[in-house]
């Protein structure tokens, strides 16, 4: 078991450097467009301060070339806390080095400093020494919470841990959680559903997902890789032809293990210009959503499912014309009753367009993290934190 912030005793006038993820969307007006990943740190954020510490956060903002960029400051976020917390915050210019020192030294006890983004800081991502040394003189402790990033050994996500005294925060003791108790002891019949586009990185998901799941679900651009594996005539659909042969694997497997393995029947494809509904697709065809037998086939098993995980929409679903199935898929899941987690950059947007968010039972905060505790994988920024 991991150290948790509760874990942490004699906070009061402790400066804790606290990671967060706060990588949110931003307009052209750096007004956040969706907010869900600073509003699950705030009980992490709230304990501190209520404990009396100093609290310094960190954490990055989209991909900055290792130097300031206006569009990519945390500014917004730090407006945000300041509202959340009157009269607490400041906000850091500096991501690290001597202002950010001093900035810190004038913090009291249950004050909040938001550091600029720490992409800002050349060698960051790469857990160059140097970042790691002038963040830890920040801080006396290192709370990691920034669950988005946990599979990246950057310097603030993995080098700081390295050599402060540590404990994760309470959203990532959460989503490590979820994950733990999905696969540990599953809830049956558990149906795992499948979807978007990257083969490659997810048909180890589906390995270690099968061992566990009643039913596996796969639609979506990664669906066509199996159905080539079948035999089946796929036209222009997209298929990863070096993933064909593990997917035939997939589908022996599951054969004989007894797992059902529910494949499209129909299709919304595009022919040339044209949009067309088929049973079959052939010739120059590109299949790009799920059709209603489909559809009709997926909601009947997710109803029955008693826990439910979702990665990938079943369709290119930010094109008006393929998000039905999508759509449609993700209210089957939040009427389901069933625990359901959905993981997944796309695949919790998707949800959140379908207006069914407060149905799910989990949302997870992190895509490629999530997607990792669902190959059963360890992420590097948990592993490193200290044990109980
Ligand atoms: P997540 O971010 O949830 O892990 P992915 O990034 O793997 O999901 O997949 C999402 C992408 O897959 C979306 O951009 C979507 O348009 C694409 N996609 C889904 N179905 C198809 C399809 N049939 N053909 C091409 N792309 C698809
Ligand atoms: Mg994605």
């Amino acid at each position: 078991m991991k150290k948790t912030i509760r874990d942490l005793k004699d906070l009061k006038g402790k400066r804790v450097l606290l990671r967060c993820d706060f990588n949110v969307p931003l307009d052209n007006y750096g007004d956040i467009l969706d907010d869900t990943r600073i509003s699950a740190e705030i009980p992490t954020i709230k304990y501190l301060v209520d404990k009396g510490a100093r609290v310094v956060v960190c954490s990055h903002l989209g991909r900055p070339k290792s130097s300031y960029d206006k569009y990519l400051s945390l500014f917004p976020v730090a407006v945000y806390l300041m509202k959340a917390f009157p009269n607490k915050v400041k906000f850091s210019r500096a991501s690290a080095g001597p202002d950010a020192e001093a900035e810190v030294e004038k913090l009291k006890d249950g004050e909040i400093l938001l550091l600029e983004n720490v992409r800002f800081l050349e060698g960051e991502e790469k857990n160059n020494p140097k970042v790691v040394q002038e963040l830890c003189k920040l801080a006396d402790i290192y709370v990691n919470d920034a669950f988005g990033v946990c599979h990246r050994k950057h310097a603030s996500t993995y080098g700081v841990a390295v050599k402060l005294p540590n404990a994760i925060g309470f959203l990532v003791e959460k989503e490590i959680g979820v994950f733990e108790k999905a696969f540990k002891s599953p809830k049956h019949p558990f149906v795992a559903i499948f979807g978007g586009a990257k083969v490659d990185d997810k048909i180890s998901l589906i390995n270690n997902v099968m061992d566990k799941a009643d039913t596996i679900i796969i639609g979506g651009g990664m669906a066509y890789t199996f159905l080539q594996a079948q035999g089946q005539d796929v036209g222009k659909s997209i298929v990863s032809l070096e993933q064909v042969g593990d997917a035939k694997k997939v589908l022996e497997l599951a054969k004989e293990k007894d797992i059902k393995i529910l494949l499209p029947v129909d299709h919304v494809a595009l022919d040339g210009t044209k949009v067309v509904k088929t049973k079959s697709l052939c010739g120059e065809m590109v299949g790009l959503d799920i059709g209603n037998a489909t559809i009709k086939m997926f909601t009947k098993e997710i109803l029955g499912a008693k826990q439910i995980m979702w990665n990938g929409p079943v369709g290119k679903y930010e094109d008006s014309r393929f998000k039905k199935g999508t759509m449609k898929i993700a209210k089957a899941v939040s009427k389901a009753k069933a625990y359901s987690i959905v993981g997944g950059g796309d695949s919790v947007s998707a949800i959140k367009a379908s207006g069914c968010a407060n149905k799910i039972g989990h949302l997870s905060t992190g895509g490629g993290a999530s997607l990792k505790l669902m190959e059963g994988k360890p992420l590097p920024a948990i592993e490193i934190i200290d044990n109980k």
